[in-house]
């Protein structure tokens, strides 16, 4: 879909903090991060949500959720990486706010370490573009070895 931010990343179109591709799966950070390590988990096709997802995308695309959760696990978890949340959204009145479907990983810390508190407002001022560019290859680096 020509006009939709999350094709256009999938493309390369649109720059984004890669961490994982394949054939048919594309991970990269959120650019609002909720915490240190939040990322996106999509389709490279279109889909705009849960209700029209196949079955075999859905499959492809959890298939890489394990791994990217260990990469994530082992990144953070020096930092005080507590848990993880696996989040994602359908329409508006649920919050979605890009209509290509994707997947939340958003890592959960030890509140006080980092300051960071458990919820769902992007940390802005906190993390730069130039934290979640390190984020990511540190990210990077461990799902390749997975
Ligand atoms: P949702 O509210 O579930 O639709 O989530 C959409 C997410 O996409 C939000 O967390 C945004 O911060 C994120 N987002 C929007 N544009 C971009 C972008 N260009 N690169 C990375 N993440 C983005
Ligand atoms: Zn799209």
């Amino acid at each position: 879909m020509t006009s939709c931010i999350f094709c256009k990343i999938a493309n390369g179109d649109l720059p984004s903090e890669k961490v994982y591709e394949d054939e048919h799966v594309f991970a990269f950070m959120d650019i609002t991060p909720v915490t240190k390590g939040h990322l996106l988990v999509i389709p490279k096709n279109h889909y705009e949500n849960v209700y029209d997802l196949p079955a075999d995308e859905a499959s492809h695309l959890f298939s890489v959720v394990p791994k990217l959760a260990q990469a994530l696990k082992e990144t953070f978890q020096q930092e005080g990486m507590k848990g993880l949340n696996v989040l994602q959204n359908n329409g508006a009145e649920a919050g979605q706010s890009v209509f290509h479907f994707h997947m939340h990983l958003i890592p959960r810390y030890d509140k006080q370490e980092d300051g960071f508190q458990p919820g769902w407002e992007p940390q802005i001022e906190t993390l730069t573009h130039d934290k979640i560019a390190a984020f990511a290859e540190r990210v990077r680096q461990l799902t390749e070895t997975k």
